[in-house]
């Protein structure tokens, strides 16, 4: 195998990162001793399930049914009804995944593992190119106290990415609901949500490809009323992609 100067200059690169900024994994305790892995080690990822695209897939949400390829089209039957026509996501929500994600609720950044991840997803879950990227957004209220959408930080980095334009103002949460709590079941969840969204600006999805965008996807109905608003304005195709998908 070759080394070529950029391999190098990564090298060089980690290595004063780890001199300036030792960052500990905060799964094991153990060194981080790339930036690319963020706040988790490189042993840590090893153990995540990110989706290789060969695993069972509820053909419409994404529900990770099995390790083994599907042989037939495959639905999980809790998704019937949701708005959006499909959904992916990068990788199973637990481990290395959880962590980072919980991450990026509080520091608006992607590490490059994560963001390599996310554009291989986006590249190949989908049939058609999106039109126009959109992250599921917050109420203005917590807007204000987090200040700034993990979801936006997610879209941006797609947005440049894959040359497709963000639009972070046509779809708009008008109801501000408490946070999602792990406890909470699949009909409180959907309660919270119903209809919490609205188009501002209905001319910008009209006919569109749209792909939403957010950091989770758990119950799949916060990503389904948004799918709902979208579509009553005139949305040709809603599909999702999270990072993480609770399993
Ligand atoms: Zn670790
Ligand atoms: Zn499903």
């Amino acid at each position: 195998m070759s080394i070529s100067p950029t391999d190098i200059l990564n090298s060089v690169s980690d290595s004063i990162f780890s001199v300036l900024y030792p960052q500990t994994c905060v799964l094991c305790g153990l060194a981080v001793n790339s930036r690319a892995d963020g706040i988790v080690c490189n042993d840590c990822w090893a153990k995540a399930k990110i989706f290789s695209g060969f695993e069972t897939f509820c053909l419409k949400c994404g529900a990770f049914l099995s390790d083994t390829e599907p042989v037939f089209d495959t639905f999980c039957g809790r998704c019937d009804e949701h708005f959006y026509d499909r959904a992916r996501a990068v990788g199973v929500y637990r481990g290395a995944m959880a962590a980072s994600i919980l991450h990026i609720k509080r520091t608006p950044h992607l590490s490059s593992r994560l963001a390599r991840w996310l554009e291989i997803a986006c590249r190949d879950s989908f049939d058609e190119p999106a039109d126009v990227i959109i992250p599921v957004p917050l109420s203005r209220r917590r807007l204000k106290e987090r200040g700034f959408n993990q979801a936006a930080v997610i879209g941006r980095h797609l947005s440049r990415r894959m040359s497709i334009p963000m639009d972070e103002h046509s779809l708009a949460r008008k109801v501000h609901t408490a946070v999602h709590r792990a406890g909470m079941d699949m009909k409180a969840r959907e309660a919270s949500v119903k209809n919490a969204f609205e188009v501002t600006r209905p001319k910008l999805v009209r006919d569109k490809n749209i792909l939403l965008v957010d950091d989770i996807l758990t119950s799949g109905s916060t990503a389904s009323y948004c799918a709902k608003a979208l579509k009553k304005s005139g949305a040709a195709r809603v599909n999702v992609l999270t990072l993480g998908r609770a399993v």
